[in-house]
């Protein structure tokens, strides 16, 4: 039997997403699960409906951020004169307080990604696009680092639950006892979550495949027998299994489409990319060329396709399918 009571607080963001949820958990600590983009009108109708629900700001004890985006931790920069505690994954530290090291690296990530993919050109303008976003986040250090089956001090009953995939150093947070899981954004209702092409922490080199970190990230879902995911964005998810199955069919239905693409002729990242999302594709790079890349990946795993790089660029094709004839 649960006391503690959960309450959903959707605030507005100034991105393609729409409004953002952030979760407020009366328990033994007021605990507030992400914070919302850093904008005026964010903060504004996070303290109203705060009021409402009949607190302050100020009792909020700690914070729980379920991955590093602007619209999931921008607004923890407005909690950092009432002493609240940050809880996080090792990962997002350095995102969070905006680290000028970190951001080269991370520069320097992705334009061998993006070399690869055979768009090197954009490089620079994608990175701009990245400076721009940060405007929307903060610059906190954080208190308290969680990994994989941790306990929360203050939240009895809840475990974090590494869901990388659609970030790098994403948790959800699980209640044991009925199966309700504070998603982030690993399961979203009425959009499919993006598994965004991140950099790995500082002083690794190796591209995550954050396709196959994903798929892996939505069986903890079936594995952990969780109930209802309360996400980051739109309505809570009542039927999380049925909801896994869906998304884990619908990416290899898509690897299926790319292979049908290159399997007369190799094609680069970017080619692909182009023929997957025609009108999309330039307005949105970051989100295809992580779909592009992350199906790759997939049909590499499997042993599907071949890649043969030249001149830094990589072409990717099918490979033949081997012939089991009974004689
Ligand atoms: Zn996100």
């Amino acid at each position: 039997m649960n006391s503690e009571r959960i309450h959903c607080i959707s605030l507005p963001t100034p991105f393609a997403v729409g409004d953002v949820n952030v979760y407020l958990i009366e328990s033994e600590k007021l605990t507030l699960v992400d914070t919302g983009p850093k904008t005026d009108e964010a903060w504004a109708s996070l303290k109203r409906q705060i009021d409402a629900l009949g607190f302050q700001v100020s009792d909020i004890e700690q914070v729980v951020l379920t991955h590093h985006h602007p619209d999931h931790v921008g607004l923890s920069d407005y909690f950092t004169e009432h002493s609240v505690r940050f809880i996080t994954m090792a990962y997002n530290l350095p995102w969070l307080k905006k680290d000028p090291a970190f951001f080269e690296h991370h520069d320097a990530f992705y334009l061998t990604v993006y070399r690869e993919m055979g768009i090197e050109k954009f490089h620079k303008k994608a990175m701009e696009t990245v400076r721009g976003y940060l405007d929307y986040s903060c610059t906190i250090d954080v208190d308290v680092v969680v990994e994989e089956g941790d306990a929360i001090d203050g939240l009895p009953g809840w475990t974090v639950v590494e869901t990388l995939g659609h970030a790098q150093g994403h948790l959800s947070l699980l209640r044991d006892t009925d199966g309700v899981m504070i998603g982030g954004d690993h399961l979203i209702k009425h959009i499919s979550s993006n598994a965004l092409i991140e950099p790995p922490p500082i002083g690794e080199t190796e591209r995550p495949k954050t396709l196959l970190q994903y798929r892996d990230s939505l069986m903890k879902v079936i594995d952990r027998n969780v109930i209802k995911v309360y996400a980051g964005h739109g309505k809570p998810v009542e039927h999380p299994k049925e909801l896994v199955h869906l998304r884990l069919l619908k990416q290899e239905e898509r690897a299926d489409d790319i292979l049908k693409m290159i399997s007369q002729e190799a094609l680069t990242g970017f080619e692909i990319c182009q023929k997957l999302f025609p009108t999309i594709f330039l307005k949105e790079l970051g989100l295809t060329m992580s779909e592009t890349l992350g199906h790759l990946d997939l049909l590499k795993r499997d042993d599907r396709l071949k890649v043969v790089e030249k001149e830094g660029v990589l072409y990717f094709q099918a490979k033949e399918v081997a012939k089991h004839e009974c004689r």
